[in-house]
């Protein structure tokens, strides 16, 4: 049976809120309102769900909301006029433009396009190379692998244990992703490994790893004998998969999964997130986190 830590993201997500929140009550008595601007264009049903669930956090965070609904047909030039205005506006300290774009607007030049210090997503090149020298009080942190390192800090706390000297193993090398984690271990003292797709011997290289971050997009992949006994285990991958049997519409059912074979993995880790209810979770609560850290230093 397993004995594994298993890290509850839905919990530690609402605490995160709660958190937020209070201190947004408390910003408030100074005459500041968070707001935060999520931009959605077109009708992705996916991004749809995303933008109102940060539009429903917001609200429950205390903060001033506003959604901008844009159709699939928008032009670059037009988007880049409502990020200018948005720049502009003192009500708004957080900025989200939901990707993916459509194919026809050049999303890099739009999120350059946003004031750095309203870049809640922390993707802005401004916020990538704050973190990567380490100044942690100016940058933006990318909001899921700023969650996935709230949970290591439980995970730690559960174990009695600490990151700094940990080997720590990021699969996955993605900008919003990979990168921005293998940066956050680096900042908290642990040895990082970043594999990806052409690593050879993955299986040894996650072996030697005491935090093993996937991030990958490979339903299951990372098996439990790639796992070193009693290593922390974060699961940042979903993906949906054939379920079993037809839903209520007749159609055949799907499940989601992250890049971990989470019940074997479970059996060697020593704390481990599930998929789903784990870092998913946590990336929605940063949001709100990010926005209220660029409201409070846009008061000063
Ligand atoms: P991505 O496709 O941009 O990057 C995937 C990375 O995995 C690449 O760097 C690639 O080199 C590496 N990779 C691909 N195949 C590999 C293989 N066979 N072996 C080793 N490495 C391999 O993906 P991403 O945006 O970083 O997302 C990764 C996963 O995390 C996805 O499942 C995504 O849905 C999920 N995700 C979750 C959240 C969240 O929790 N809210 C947020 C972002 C992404």
């Amino acid at each position: 049976m397993s004995t594994a830590t298993i890290l509850d993201g839905k919990a530690i997500a609402d605490e995160t809120i709660a958190r937020v929140a209070g201190e947004t009550a408390a910003l408030a008595a100074r005459g500041v309102t968070p707001g935060l601007a999520t931009v959605l264009v077109g009708e992705d049903p996916a991004s749809q769900a995303y933008v109102a669930s940060k539009g429903r956090a917001a609200k429950s965070c205390g903060f001033h909301s506003e959604q901008h609904t844009l159709p699939d047909a928008t032009r670059e030039a037009d988007l880049l006029a409502l990020v200018e205005k948005l720049n502009r506006d003192p009500k708004i300290h957080g900025i989200l433009v939901q990707l993916p774009l459509p194919k026809a607007i050049d999303a890099a030049r739009v999120l350059e396009a946003i004031d750095p210090r309203k870049d809640v997503d922390g993707f802005h090149p401004i916020n990538v190379g704050l973190l990567s020298i380490g100044e942690m009080a100016r940058a933006l942190v990318p909001c899921t692998p700023a969650g996935a390192m709230i949970m290591l800090d439980k995970a730690c706390a559960a174990l009695g244990t600490s990151l700094a000297g940990k080997e720590a193993v990021v699969i996955g090398r993605s900008n919003i992703v990979g990168k921005p984690m293998a940066q956050l271990l680096l900042q908290r003292h642990c040895t990082v490994t970043i594999a990806h797709s052409r690593t050879r011997t993955l299986p040894a290289v996650a072996r030697r790893a005491d935090v093993l971050v996937a991030a990958v997009g490979q339903p299951e992949m990372v098996r439990g004998d790639w796992v070193k006994p009693g290593a922390i285990v974060v699961d940042v991958g979903i993906n949906r998969v054939p379920g079993e049997g037809l839903d209520a519409a007749g159609k055949p059912k799907t499940r989601l999964v992250g890049d971990v074979a989470y019940a074997e993995a479970a059996e060697v880790a020593g704390a481990i997130t599930p998929v789903p209810g784990g870092v998913g979770r946590m990336t929605v609560a940063m949001l709100m986190a990010n926005t209220l850290e660029a409201a409070r230093r846009a008061a000063g």
